[in-house]
Order: structure tokens, then sequence, then C-alpha cells
């Protein structure tokens, strides 16, 4: 990868790969070629960015691939319970009463939801199961769950399965896929990406309305210039007391040394 100047993450684990890479299309499609011709099908989903938000070649061997509290999870047989987007889409879109829960945690659900959707306001994932202990989730009617490419919802689902909801279908795909076939669909916000392009708009364009908070690495969208150098930079609120109107701990450093510039 390093060699063709693909970066990015890559996670294996018994249960499966999850990549997330960028680099110039061409050698993006040799390695989706070799990834194919290795590990046959793959659904890849793919978004367009200036620069590249990887700084090097991370390969991670995690015991899952999304971390759960739920020990020896077995994935769900068969695949009756995905819906592709546009049947997400129509069945959103439709009359019949369902429950729309996003898997996703509380820093990613407030950049953007589905319309109507449940945020169970999760710390991790692995508080997926105690919120369904907790949540009084209607049992007459479908459940529909997302994240943002599809994922963590093949064990959410499991999750829901054990507690014996029987109709549970998940997004293919997740928010991602959607979003590329409907931009201007059920979906409200932006969606948050795990690299230096923080979110990612309808359009699936790098977000230019969040950004990472310096003072807890988490996404924020108070934006700000930095009092110290002026770079445009974002804030959470519960760091914006502390963080004195900078970008970074250097600029915190420096305007604590000299003062402020513009003073
Ligand atoms: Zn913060
Ligand atoms: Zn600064």
């Amino acid at each position: 990868m390093e060699s063709s100047r693909v970066l990015g993450l890559v996670v294996l684990a018994e249960e499966g790969i999850n990549a997330t890479v960028a680099g110039e299309r061409g050698a993006v499609d040799v390695l989706k070629t070799y990834v194919e011709a290795h590990f046959g099908e793959v659904r890849f989903k793919d978004s367009v960015s200036e620069m590249c938000p990887f700084h090097r070649v991370s390969v991670d061997i995690r015991r899952e691939i999304v971390a759960s509290k739920n020990d020896g999870l077995p994935l769900p047989p068969g695949d009756d319970h995905h819906l592709s987007p546009s049947e997400w889409h129509a069945m959103l879109a439709g009359p019949n009463p369902k429950t729309v829960i996003d898997t996703r945690n509380r820093y990613e659900t407030q950049l953007g939801m589905f319309e109507g959707a449940v945020d169970p306001d999760l710390k991790s994932f692995g508080d997926w199961g105690g919120y369904l202990d907790r949540a009084e989730i209607p049992r007459d009617q479908p459940v529909m769950i997302y994240c943002t490419g599809g994922i963590r919802c093949e064990k959410a689902i499991f999750e829901l399965r054990s507690r014996g909801f029987e109709e549970v279908y998940q997004l293919r795909d997740g928010i991602l896929g959607y979003l590329e076939q409907f931009p201007e669909g059920k979906y409200r916000g932006e969606c948050f990406v795990f690299d230096d392009r923080v979110a990612l708009d309808a359009h699936l364009n790098p977000t230019t309305k969040a950004g990472i908070c310096p003072g807890c690495g988490l996404p924020a969208t108070n934006k700000f210039d930095c009092a110290w150098c002026g770079s445009v930079c974002f804030c959470c609120d519960d760091c914006r007391p502390v963080w004195e109107g900078v970008c970074s701990k250097t600029c915190r450093d420096r305007i604590r040394r000299h003062g402020c510039p513009t003073a």
C-alpha cells in the first residue's frame, strides 16, 4: 500500500476485514482488484477528497471489527435483513409505523441523523445492549437500524434478535451508501467519518461545518478563528470554557506566554 501511496486504516479480525483508505484513483483501483482477488466480492464505498485524510498506513489486528460487550457474537445467518438504499428510502417514506434507531455514538449523531430516528445516546457501541434493555422499543412494528457504513449494524441486529425482536432491518452500506444514491433524501445533517475529513456532507464532500475539538478529540461544530494563529478551528461546548479560543496546545501555550496577539 505504502509504495503505491495508498494510505489509511485496515482492521483485521477473525470475523472479517474493514478498511478505509485513500489514494489516487488508479492506485485505489489496483488495491481493490488485489483485495477482491484474495477475499472474494467486497462492498466498496467511494467518496472523493482533495486532500489525503490519512498520514500513514495502519494495520490493526483486533479481536472484533466492532468492539461489543458480547463475547463470541455470531453473525446473523442469511442476508434477508439488509435493505438496499432504495428499499430503505421507500420504507422510511412509507405510511407504516416503524422505529428507526441510530446505532452510532452520540458524538456522531450530533452531526446528523435520519429524519425521525431515535438517538440512543451511546458513549460507545459497547453500550448498545444496555440501551436495548432499558429502552421501550415497540415490539409490534419493524425496527430499522443504521450506522455509517453498515458494519456496526451487523452486530447491532444480533443484539436486537437475541432480545426477541423479529422484524429488524439494517441499511446496507449505511449512511454513506444511502447518500451516494439519495443526497437529497431523508438524512439530515452531515455524517461523521473516522479520518481527517471529520464528516461528509450529503454529497459526500468533506465538511466545512465541523472539526475535531482540540480539547477532547471529538467532533465539534462551534467554528472560530484561533486567537493566536488565526486558523479556522472548532471547539465543543464542554471544552470551550477551558480552551480559550485557540486551535491547539501549541497556540494555547504561546498565548499564555506572550498574551493575545490582537490585544
Ligand atoms: Zn471538546
Ligand atoms: Zn492556532
